[in-house]
């Protein structure tokens, strides 16, 4: 059905370009769990993980990136620096034999925080199609 149930409802966000509780973890306003960072991007542990390793990767400037849909141009060498960092932080975390990558867009996908995130998920057998 393309109806949410209640609990999808209660985890969707209405898309929105405000400032989110990403930007409090960027600038050290709330503590985080960060497993890496550099000049551009941060990685930091999911508070409600998935999976016994689930970090959050994202851009430390949105520059109108609320989520994957709203990519524009300009914003593809910001989209692969998430991505090769994935991978970095994935062999960081020791996940060899798999991991998943996920990035959740809009309501229907769930998305609850509009500051576009990359999950790295791993450290169990996932299974398909997911949820
Ligand atoms: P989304 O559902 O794809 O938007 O993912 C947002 C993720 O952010 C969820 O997995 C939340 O558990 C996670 N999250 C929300 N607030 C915090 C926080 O303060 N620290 C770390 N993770 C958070």
């Amino acid at each position: 059905p393309s109806t949410m149930s209640e609990k999808e409802a209660a985890l969707a966000a209405v898309p929105s370009d405000s400032p989110t509780i990403f930007d409090r973890i960027i600038n050290k306003e709330i503590p985080a769990n960060v497993v890496f960072e550099d000049d551009k991007v941060l990685a930091f542990r999911d508070i409600s993980p998935q999976a016994p390793t689930h970090i959050l990767i994202i851009p430390k400037v949105k520059d109108g990136l609320t989520g994957l849909s709203k990519a524009e141009e300009r914003h593809c060498e910001i989209l692969g620096q998430l991505l090769y960092t994935a991978k970095v932080v994935a062999k960081q975390e020791g996940l060899e034999d798999g991991f998943r990558i996920v990035i959740n867009d809009g309501p229907k996908a769930c998305q609850s925080v509009y500051h576009i995130h990359v999950h790295l998920i791993g450290g169990r057998q996932m299974n398909w199609p997911p949820g």
